[in-house]
């Protein structure tokens, strides 16, 4: 029942063009997407929310947009080089290649843990993983043996220079966070900003991820939305509460479901090699709890390394007191893909009307992706010329569309399945009194509202929709 939500939210994504394989026309490539013309839109809304929530209105909080190719040491310097790998196996007869924890994972699942040892999947590590997977002789999705566990680094590269022979590796960075750090330095000798303050970037990550799968939730290409706060070491604690705090006030603003997600604290053999406290905000998806952001409590780590590697001082010395250190770091990091995705799935609903299914999204006006539809009943040149009126006035403020085709019914069909909120119709009363109707899509109510207080109208409803930072 679950998974038959998420192929009918598919299904519409790919019908109502928000989502692509990625060069699909040549076969499509695993794990890569592209958006379409609502997708994009909608995207768009997402990232401008986050930006506004945890940019534009915090005074202490600052953005930056950095480049997507690193230099070789910037990964040396992060450990990811070293650590930033997934236990790999491979099926010994067809030779694709799988994630040991997600096969034990499904293996636990389907048989639970019959010898009664309590596995936690969570604190095994490579070998353990191989020894489990023999003892109990798990076979890969084909029914095939598969070999030992062995660590598979996630990083891509690629080389820059134009001679053979001459080229440098470079790497697609595996998480935005990390020109953060090295845009750091310019940002604190400006000699503009104090402890503590943030710096947040949206931006793309790239990882050889070994399983792509359920769609947006695991790809090889993605994005990112991170914020980096930097702290003195004794405010880490409050400064990483006061965080987790916030983003789950973000989330009480996005979901409407707001028991779809809960913060589960990361075991100590999950956490990533920089983290000494980390909080998953995980999502009640069709294929289970998935995470979509991680709270981490990077302490000094990423500071220091990279001073360490790159040979800059990156210590903050106190304009008050005159101490100098290292400062620690609060990160959040949410992908917005993963956001995109379930808030399809949290604003995907059906109901029954006049014995026929009406498929709604309901997402929030700030984010759907098409705040208002301009419906004229007529195709005449009249209601035609005030629908065009209508766009160029509402544009200032809002997306909009035109729809002229198919019967009425059909459109307001069409702009339900969307999530467009504001439905516009223009009738003949229209061309008599200028006034329009307006259909709220939620409670599919109808209102007479002036053409020339349309704008004050949508605002007003907007406002008076769930509270968010936007409106
Ligand atoms: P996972 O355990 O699911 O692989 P992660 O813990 O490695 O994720 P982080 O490095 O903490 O992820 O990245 C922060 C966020 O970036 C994640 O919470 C997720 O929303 C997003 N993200 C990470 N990897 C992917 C991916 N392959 N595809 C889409 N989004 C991703």
């Amino acid at each position: 029942m679950k998974i038959d939500k998420f192929d009918k939210v598919m299904s519409l994504a790919k019908r109502r063009l928000f989502i692509f394989p990625g060069s699909g026309i040549y076969g499509g490539l695993t794990g890569i997407f592209d958006f379409g013309p609502l997708g994009v839109e909608m995207k768009n809304n997402i990232k401008k929310q986050w930006w506004k929530f945890m940019v534009t209105k915090r005074r202490n909080i600052i953005g930056i947009d950095g480049a997507i190719i690193t230099h070789n040491r910037v990964w040396e310097a992060s450990g990811h080089i070293q650590n930033f790998t997934d236990p790999l196996v491979e099926d010994k007869v067809t030779h694709k290649r799988f994630r040991a924890d997600n096969l034990i994972k499904d293996w636990l699942e389907k048989h639970g843990d019959s010898n009664n040892t309590k596995v936690e999947l969570t604190d095994m590590n490579i070998i353990d993983m191989s020894e489990f997977i023999e003892q109990n002789n798990i076979l890969s999705p084909d029914g095939n043996p598969i070999t030992n566990a062995k660590s598979f680094n996630l990083l891509m590269s690629t080389e820059l220079g134009v001679t053979e022979g001459g080229k440098d590796v470079a790497y697609l960075r595996g998480e935005a966070c990390q020109t953060i750090y090295l845009d750091y330095k310019y940002i604190i000798d400006s000699g503009r900003y104090k402890l503590p303050f943030g710096i947040c970037q949206i931006g793309k990550a790239f990882r050889n991820e070994i399983t792509p799968k359920h769609s947006l939730y695991r790809q090889r290409e993605f994005e990112q939305m991170d914020l980096q706060y930097f702290v003195a070491p004794e405010e880490m604690e409050k400064s990483y509460e006061y965080w987790k705090g916030e983003r789950e006030n973000w989330y009480k603003m996005l979901l409407n479901d707001f028991e779809s997600i809960r913060f589960r604290q990361q075991t100590k053999n999950e956490l990533a090699h920089y983290a000494k406290v980390a909080f998953d905000v995980e999502y009640n998806a069709p294929f289970g709890w998935s995470e979509l952001e991680g709270i981490h409590w990077r302490g000094d780590w990423d500071l220091s390394r990279h001073g360490q590697y790159s040979g800059n001082d990156l210590t903050y010395t106190d304009p008050e007191t005159g101490n100098k250190f290292t400062p620690n770091i609060v990160e959040t990091s949410v992908g917005v893909d993963r956001t995109f995705l379930f808030l399809l799935l949290d604003a995907y609903n059906e109901e029954i009307v006049n014995n026929e299914t009406r498929v709604i999204l309901r997402l929030h006006p700030l984010i759907a992706p098409v705040t208002v539809a301009i419906l004229p009943l007529k195709k005449n040149e009249n209601q035609l010329n005030i629908s065009q009126t209508i766009f160029d006035d509402l544009t200032d403020n809002f997306n909009v569309e035109i729809d002229v085709t198919g019967s009425i019914g059909k459109r307001y069909r069409r702009q339900d399945e969307i999530g467009t909120p504001f439905a516009v119709t223009i009738d003949d009363i229209t061309e008599d009194d200028g006034t329009v109707t307006v259909r709220d899509r939620d409670t599919m109510k109808q209102e007479r509202v002036k053409i020339n207080e349309l704008t004050q109208f949508v605002q007003t409803k907007i406002k008076e929709y769930r509270k968010f930072v936007g409106n």
